[in-house]
């Protein structure tokens, strides 16, 4: 069988016809599960195989690094290694490739570095200090989504001023050209940047574009129904000329319009290529019948939704499990005996599951449970271990010696480790490189003309200038894992967290030893790497990567995380109004429906078996929240679920205690102190203040009060879980 026949009797129908009409715009629409991915794959292969297209012809592109590194493995498979020059990776990888070759042209230097939210806020903060802007009056994370929010709609910083209509706004169209030219100093670009440069630069450059527009003649794109204005401006002016232009998507999986995606983009490529060849696709290959149907069953209720039709010749399998729960904490032993008797009954690897929720927050109790049960699993995105303190320090070292004008990671390091040189001085230095229109760092060079500055500090901050410059001269010369590992070395952090002695410090100490691990390996594994594309690597990350599913264990992450993926056992948990749905998204029927979405997603992760949990008790914020179960339970097919009922603590109202737990409860009231709770007495909590005690309800471990509290008024809270003191 040759490759051509391979490639195409493993497809249906209508994926095969995907495939084959390789010409002109196509839009591929249909319900998850249904080979969206596996048609965009196979097309690059058939391109690449049957079309003779040269791989570096290719660009496809999809959102996260793991599903860009999935598609391209399945792409050499397919292809026998044939599209290994092919451009294959997420919106930000393919253009910071590209501005990385063209960034000059735009007034930044090659070298340009990329920013994380957290150094962004810091660049807010200046501007906003620089215009007198109280962070009483507005919040720099409000104004950095808004600039965020700006640029992925492609809006400019004078476009924004002209359309500017409230107090807030005319505050961000201030903000919004200084923050730009303060990163351009600094030869800096944000993420948001690293979309829209590309943009400015094919509108100011027609020759730069013809030449990009030339060079792809076949553009694929996944998860098209998550991609933001900017984005499909950018696609739009790739696929200009040859129109090539092939977009896989969900409509009812789209689940990024918080962050400016914009599902009308499906509408616009209709609109703006209109001998656009539409595709469908019905079959469903992943899930059982019972759970795509209880799938079907709430995505339904949607009302702005194409309306489409899924189906699937597998087995109706097991029923969905509603699980229902007294608490966060009999939720997760819950899921634990699930994983515990598939693993017998059914032989299945811990890699079988998948927990997931709404929030990052909720995954701390189930880690706590599954770490006691002994059960290897990884969080995907809470390790989030480039943000760790010690490493953005040991990060920012490398990024000045990379980028003398990076002023941020200069005053990061500046006195670390402690060099004596304060605030004040560094402050001074700053008025001086301001005078004389120069770097930090090019100013601490010259620090002898600081008179303003003693002495002592003075050969401080020059010795620092002349480690870094001996560590850019030497960039060249050392690979990047021996320079960090040298550096890491001289700088002595290492033996700084060995002498601090503690817990923690040895931790860091690790931390900063798997880092330099990890660029020596990086360096070994990628020829022609250096420092920076190190840096650029790391920038790019995010929480999906840090995943690492070779390993054995049952995978935790949220909902958002999980698009494009599959496991043969799902657990979704927390389905308690307000927490899913978010409760931001009561008012606004659009916000609801994304959130159903989201919810769509999570259940067509499923193959086999799906559970989905909602307790009535989960502490938030630190105060414990007693909860209804999510509206979304209620709209599922009832032909196609099954309930458990596991609550028992909290039936108080209903189940009267027989004597004998009456009298254990008597006891251990009085060993916990819960009896000192009395009607009319004053009790004070942590949050809420003082209050007097207006209802009392269960007993022990369930004893509910409702405090009318002198300051916010009446609450009910769980007496387990409030903390409270009991004043008289
Ligand atoms: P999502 O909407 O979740 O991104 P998708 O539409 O991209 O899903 P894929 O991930 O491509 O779907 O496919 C889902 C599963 O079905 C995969 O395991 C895939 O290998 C399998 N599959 C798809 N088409 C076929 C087919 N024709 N024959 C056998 N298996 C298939
Ligand atoms: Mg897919």
């Amino acid at each position: 069988m040759n490759n051509h026949s391979h490639l195409l009797t493993s497809l249906n129908p209508a994926q095969r016809q995907a495939v084959l009409c390789s010409d002109g715009p196509v839009l591929i629409l249909a319900g998850a599960g249904s080979g969206k991915t596996r048609v965009l794959t196979h097309r690059v292969a058939y391109l690449l195989e049957q079309k003779g297209v040269k791989p570096w012809q290719i660009l496809a592109v999809t959102f996260t690094n793991k599903a860009a590194n999935e598609m391209k493995e399945r792409i050499l498979q397919l292809s026998n290694g044939g599209g290994r020059e092919a451009w294959i990776g997420t919106f930000h990888s393919i253009c910071a490739r590209i501005l990385r070759a063209e960034a000059e042209r735009l007034g930044y230097g090659k070298n340009f570095l990329i920013f994380d939210r957290e150094d962004q806020k810091r660049f807010i903060k200046n501007v906003m200090n620089e215009l007198n802007v109280s962070e009483k009056d507005f919040q720099p994370e409000a104004i950095l989504n808004a600039i965020s929010g700006a640029k992925n709609a492609f809006v400019s910083s004078s476009e924004y001023q002209a359309i500017a209509k409230a107090p807030f706004e005319y505050t961000v169209a201030r903000i919004y050209p200084l923050y730009q030219s303060l990163l351009k100093q600094n030869n800096v670009m944000d993420f948001d940047d690293l979309l829209v440069n590309p943009l400015f630069l094919f509108q100011q450059y027609p020759e730069v574009l013809e030449h990009y527009q030339n060079k792809f003649s076949y553009i694929l794109v996944d998860e098209f129904q998550d991609t933001n204005r900017t984005q499909y401006i950018f696609l739009k002016y790739l696929s200009g000329r040859h129109k090539n232009l092939c977009v896989v998507g969900d409509d009812d999986q789209a689940i990024y319009r918080w962050r400016g995606a914009d599902i009308q983009n499906i509408l616009s490529l209709e609109k703006d290529f209109p001998e656009c060849k539409i595709f469908h696709l019905e079959q469903n290959y992943r899930s059982t019948r019972s759970i795509l149907n209880a799938a079907n069953s709430i995505v339904k209720n949607n009302q702005f939704r194409r309306e489409k039709t899924l189906w699937t010749e597998k087995e109706d399998g097991e029923k969905v499990t509603i699980l229902e729960l007294d608490d966060a904490f009999s939720e997760a032993l819950t899921i634990i005996g699930v994983i515990k008797d598939e693993l017998v009954e059914n032989g299945r690897n811990f890699s079988d599951f998948a927990i997931l929720y709404r929030t990052n927050a909720q995954s701390r109790v189930l880690e706590d449970a599954l770490r006691q049960a002994a059960i290897p699993y990884v969080v995907v995105g809470s390790v989030k271990f480039y943000e760790r303190k010690e490493i953005k320090d040991v990060l920012a070292y490398l990024r000045l010696i990379c980028n003398a004008n990076d002023s941020i990671s200069f005053k990061r390091v500046i006195n670390f480790p402690l060099r004596g040189i304060g605030d004040a001085s560094v402050l001074k230095l700053e008025e001086f490189a301001k005078a004389h229109a120069i770097s930090l760092l090019a100013a601490a060079a010259r620090v002898e003309e600081v008179n303003a500055i003693a002495p002592r500090i003075r050969k401080s901050i020059f010795e620092f200038q002349q480690l870094i410059a001996k560590y850019a001269s030497l960039r060249r010369e050392l690979s990047a894992g021996e320079l960090a590992q040298t550096l890491v070395d001289e700088i002595g952090i290492l033996r700084a967290f060995k002498e601090i002695n503690t817990e923690e410090s040895f931790s860091r100490m690790e931390n900063v030893r798997e880092l330099l691990l990890a660029i020596a390996n990086y360096a070994k594994s990628n020829k022609g790497s250096n420092l920076e594309t190190f840096l650029e690597e790391v920038a790019l990350l995010t929480d999906i990567d840090t995943w690492d599913d070779q390993s054995n264990a049952v995978t935790l992450m949220t909902l958002h995380s999980a698009k494009g993926l599959e496991f043969p056992v799902v657990f979704i948990t927390g389905l308690e109004e307000g927490l899913f749905p978010l409760s931001r998204t009561f008012d606004d029927i659009a916000d609801l429906e994304e959130e159903r979405r989201l919810f769509y997603v999570g259940t067509t992760r499923a193959q086999e078996k799906l559970f989905i949990s909602w307790a009535a008790v989960r502490p938030r914020f630190g105060d414990s929240f007693h909860n209804l179960p999510s509206r979304f339970l209620k709209e599922l097919d009832p032909q196609f679920i099954e309930r458990k009922n596991l609550r028992r603590l909290y039936h108080f109202r209903s189940e009267k205690p027989v004597a004998e737990e009456m009298v254990k409860n008597e006891e251990d009231d009085l060993r916990d102190g819960y009896s000192q709770i009395v009607l009319g007495g004053e009790v004070k909590h942590e949050l809420f203040g003082v209050g007097k005690v207006i209802k009392l309800e269960g007993r022990g471990e369930n004893m509910k009060v409702n405090v009318r509290f002198y300051d916010v008024g009446e609450k009910r809270l769980v007496v387990k879980y409030a903390n409270l003191e009991v004043l008289h």
